[in-house]
C-alpha cells in the first residue's frame, strides 16, 4: 500500500508540475497550445474537426481552464 500511495503521489506532483508549467506558460495542457489534439487525430479526422475538444481550438489555458471546471 506504501508504494501505491507513493506512486499516487508522484502522479499527482508531476501531474501538478504540469498544470502550473502550463499555466504559466498560458497554454492548454491538452494540446500544448497547439489548438489541437494529436492523440484524437484519426477521430477528429472522420469529422473534419481538429480543434482540441479542451481550449475548443484556441490554444489558450484560460478556456481550458473554463472548459474544464
Ligand atoms: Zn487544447
Amino acid at each position: 500500500m506504501g508504494l501505491f500511495l507513493s506512486i499516487q503521489e508522484w502522479k499527482m506532483n508531476r501531474y501538478e508540475k504540469r498544470m502550473a508549467t502550463m499555466e504559466a506558460k498560458g497554454i492548454c495542457p491538452d494540446c500544448n497550445g497547439r489548438g489541437m489534439n494529436i492523440l484524437s487525430f484519426n477521430e477528429y479526422y472522420l469529422t473534419n474537426d481538429f480543434d482540441c475538444p479542451g481550449c475548443n481550438g484556441s490554444g489558450l489555458y484560460t478556456d481550458w481552464h473554463e472548459n474544464n471546471q
